[in-house]
């Protein structure tokens, strides 16, 4: 039985129709769906009677006002009607961030995807022959071009490269792969699973830190079918160690007349010494070096969609080609589109450090670092009159990201922040339920936006959320 007081309460509530009418509901409707703002209507109330039923201590003279209940309703409308994969702001420093979307996709390609995307288009005619074409040779010539491979193959990411790779060369056959190769990446995925997925028999040799020509060697037998190197894109093995280099790798497949495939991860296609980061080979280099076949993903180092790229010798190519896995891994025309048109971009090799953002923000240099973070600095500080919230410019570490060059720091400015009259976390907690939401990162009790990844266009966002946070207070 319902108590009296709760039922006098539970009368008092306004019907789902009468709430309708209300002013503000009304002018709700005239932009959402009628189901939406019903809903919303709904799930209030449902809320309302819940707490008078399980509260029957603290609801005594409790009265809930209309106009309590339209902010709530209007409320729960923005957040049940908006899109769940959102904008945010990136204020960790980290460039590819794996949890963040990777790679922004250069402005040349997002407007190519528009183009190709509101229009029919040529994916699989042959404009030449007036017949059937395929998907597969839009990207394939300049894949080439670029890299000095014989052939391309492009599908939907780097593991479904590396799984249709293995499924076509080395189905219920062998892969001699080092033990200090075998890794997990995202998400608790492990690579080693995603090639056994492939049918191929893993011939895991050597130790984690070390592995040697003789033991590929030793391991070769009538049912090997690859020799397999895989990039240490995410971790880094240091001490006493060694690996068998590519060249060496090569040398040892030609031998025995055995392919040798090369996992690379990130597939980069310039050079980052020059901005003080070591150990990544380019796709050039790799293909220089004689490998058979090479898979990369499209939206790490590359600074593109997400997309796996298999490069390599044409008979090989063409084998993954005609396997049906490939229909099943397939990349639609968006991808190809935005894909395509980053690839271009690499054609300068000066002025793609600043059209690809991946790109260009791992090559920004330290003094225009700290002029952007001064420059947030100096917003934040117009943006909210405050003495509760120290700002400070200082030096701090950004990481490239996406499992590439791990271990290896880029030197960055950031804002640091903390306030006096709210905890680090909850300062982190407030830009990040802002809309949009800002991701930035806790050090030594202090909230840094790192402006590496922040675009300057996004400072105003900063400052909002700021300034809010001031206004709540
Ligand atoms: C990232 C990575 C993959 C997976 O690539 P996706 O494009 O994320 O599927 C596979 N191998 C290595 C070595 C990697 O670093």
């Amino acid at each position: 039985m319902i108590p009296a007081t709760a039922r006098k309460i539970l009368r008092k509530l306004p019907a789902v129709d009468s709430l309708l009418q209300h002013d503000a509901l009304q002018k709700a409707l005239a932009n959402q769906p009628r189901k939406l703002v019903v809903e919303s209507i709904r799930q209030i109330l449902a809320e309302k009677r819940h707490f008078v039923l399980t509260n029957p201590e603290s609801i005594e003279g409790l009265s809930i006002p209309t106009e309590d209940l339209i902010v709530e309703i209007l409320a729960r409308l923005e957040a049940i009607s908006d899109y769940t994969l959102r904008q945010v702001v990136n204020a960790t420093g980290i460039v590819i961030h794996t949890n963040l979307g990777r790679s922004l996709l250069p402005r040349q390609a997002v407007d190519r995807l528009q183009t190709i995307c509101r229009t029919y288009n040529n994916l699989e005619y042959d404009l030449a022959e007036g017949r059937r074409g395929s998907r597969y040779v839009h990207a394939e010539a300049i894949l080439c071009e670029i890299t000095g491979a014989e052939a391309a193959l492009v599908v939907n990411n780097n593991a479904g490269a590396v799984l249709l790779t293995l499924n076509t060369l080395a189905r219920e056959r062998e892969v001699i792969v080092s033990r200090g190769q075998l890794v997990e990446i995202g998400g608790s995925f492990r690579i080693p699973d995603v090639m056994r997925s492939s049918g191929a028999i893993l011939r895991e040799v050597g130790c984690t830190n070390r592995t040697h020509r003789r033991d590929y060697e030793s391991a070769i037998n009538d049912h090997t079918a690859l020799l397999l190197k895989v990039h240490c894109s995410n971790y880094r093995i240091i001490g006493f160690t060694s690996e068998v280099s590519l060249p060496d790798l090569v040398l040892l497949g030609r031998k025995y007349n055995l392919p040798v495939m090369e996992d690379l991860g990130s597939g980069c296609f310039v050079n980052l010494a020059q901005f003080g980061l070591v150990g990544e080979p380019t796709v050039q280099e790799v293909v220089e070096a004689g490998a058979d076949v090479v898979t990369f993903s499209g939206d790490k180092l590359l600074g593109g969609p997400q997309a796996g790229v298999i490069l390599g010798r044409k008979d090989f190519i063409a084998r993954c080609r005609k396997n049906p896995l490939t229909r099943a891994l397939r990349v639609d025309k968006m991808v190809i589109s935005a894909l395509e048109a980053t690839l271009r971009l690499y054609r300068d090799e000066v002025q793609v450090l600043q059209d690809v953002p991946t790109l260009r923000m791992i090559s920004l240099p330290p003094a225009s670092l700290e002029e952007r973070a001064h420059h947030l600095a100096a917003g934040l500080t117009r943006s909210a009159d405050s003495d509760a919230v120290q700002i400070e410019v200082r030096q701090s570490h950004s990481q490239v990201g996406g499992g590439s060059l791990p271990g290896q720091y880029l030197p960055t400015f950031v804002v640091a922040l903390r306030s006096s009259q709210m905890s680090t976390q909850k300062l982190e907690t407030s830009f990040r339920r802002h809309s949009p939401p800002i991701i930035g990162r806790i050090e030594s009790d202090q909230y840094l936006l790192d402006v590496r990844t922040i675009q300057p266009e996004e400072y105003s966002i900063i400052e909002e959320a700021f300034a809010a946070l001031h206004s709540n207070a």
